[in-house]
């Protein structure tokens, strides 16, 4: 049986300096992790060979390694990755502006890129249009898993530790069902000696835990939420989430309008659009009055058809009616690109490919 250890990305820069002494080693420690990317202790080049050892003896470096690689025309990179008990999850790299340059060919604007990072492998929440629903719940992802995503896809894209990055939990998993270990991710990201990843570049994307959104908020870090709300009436959105019936909409609406958030900010709202559920205009009204005295932005998002489904992609024309209707009613709405639509996009659909 493998022998899993905890790795060095399961540590504040804090909790660090108690394990490594003097405290400025576990500084370069944490510098050779976040800046230099390092999968080996061998790697860390001025770090004395005993304080190597020891460590090697307890913990490993990177929890994750490669096994798949989807890479699509529009710069989206889908990596299903493996841990240290054989189990995948994946994470997406998604291109979300391209680099700009001036007349003489000068670069004026980097590419911007956000990282969808995985919280669970498999998931509890059971939404019916979802792929990592199928395969059940399996575990928790450890602090050390979720930071690690981050890390692997930037050091895999030679993104330099100090190129700015946006991050969504929005992967494999429901985040605020594992909100400890995201908590705690959430502050390694943010240290000023490591990724330095503000949390304002940080959204937790939720399918609408209510409970759990209020204590996210106690905790007070900063991020931003999304809620993937997907439905305007109790009954579809059951027989979309299941969990719906102890978490209904009436409940998260309360938990968002009690949730701190940045007055220069709104909270974002994911509506799946569905063919003939919840594209109509009747559904975008009741959105509306719904969204009422929330700062918010909805984002519509096509439904991505996969083997085995029920459901259909919406047309193009009552995408564009829905989000009018939207607009002309004072939310401000963005229509979601099918980002990588030429790779197995919709979440979980890697991870599932990989047990053909
Ligand atoms: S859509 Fe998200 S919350 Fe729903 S089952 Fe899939 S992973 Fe879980």
């Amino acid at each position: 049986m493998t022998n899993i250890k905890p790795s060095l990305l399961d540590f504040t820069l804090k909790e660090l300096q108690e394990v490594v002494k003097p405290a400025f080693r576990a500084k370069q420690i944490y510098g050779w992790l976040y800046h230099q990317y390092v999968q080996d202790f061998d790697d860390m080049k001025n770090i004395p060979k005993t304080i190597k050892e020891e460590l090697a003896q307890k913990y490993i470096v990177n929890p994750l390694k490669i096994v798949n690689k989807e890479v699509s025309t529009d710069g989206t990179i889908k990596y299903l990755l493996q841990m240290q008990d054989s189990k995948t999850m994946e994470a997406v790299w998604l291109k979300m502006k391209d680099t700009q340059f001036d007349e003489n060919g000068e670069v004026v604007q980097e590419a911007k890129y956000t990282i969808c990072v995985s919280t669970q492998v498999g998931c509890k929440v059971g939404c019916s249009f979802c792929l990592t629903a199928k395969g059940g719940f399996t575990r928790n992802l450890t602090v050390g898993e979720i930071v690690a995503q981050v890390v692997t896809l930037k050091r895999d894209n030679e993104h330099k530790h100090n190129r700015m990055i946006n991050i969504v939990y929005m992967g494999m998993g429901e985040p605020l069902d594992n909100l400890d270990n995201l908590a705690k991710a959430i502050e390694i990201f943010k240290e000023d000696d490591g990724l330095c990843i503000s949390a304002k570049r940080q959204t937790v994307s939720t399918s609408g835990l209510s409970n759990k959104i209020d204590q996210l908020g106690a905790m007070d870090l900063g991020v931003h939420i999304a809620i993937s709300l997907h439905a305007v009436d109790d009954e579809l959105r059951t027989e979309l989430i299941p969990m719906n019936k102890a978490h209904n909409i009436n409940s998260i609406i309360e938990a968002v309008k009690r949730f701190p958030i940045d007055t220069r900010k709104r909270v974002m709202f994911e509506y799946l659009v569905i063919k003939d559920k919840n594209d109509d205009l009747g559904s975008a009204k009741k959105l509306v009055k719904l969204l009422h005295g929330i700062k918010a932005k909805v984002n519509l998002i096509y439904f991505n058809p996969y083997p085995g489904t029920n459901y259909d992609r919406p047309s193009k024309e009552d995408m564009v009616s829905f989000a009018d209707y939207l607009i002309k009613h004072g939310l401000l709405c963005t229509i979601r690109d099918s980002k990588g639509i030429d790779i197995s996009a919709a979440c979980g659909q890697l991870k599932e490919q990989s047990k053909l």
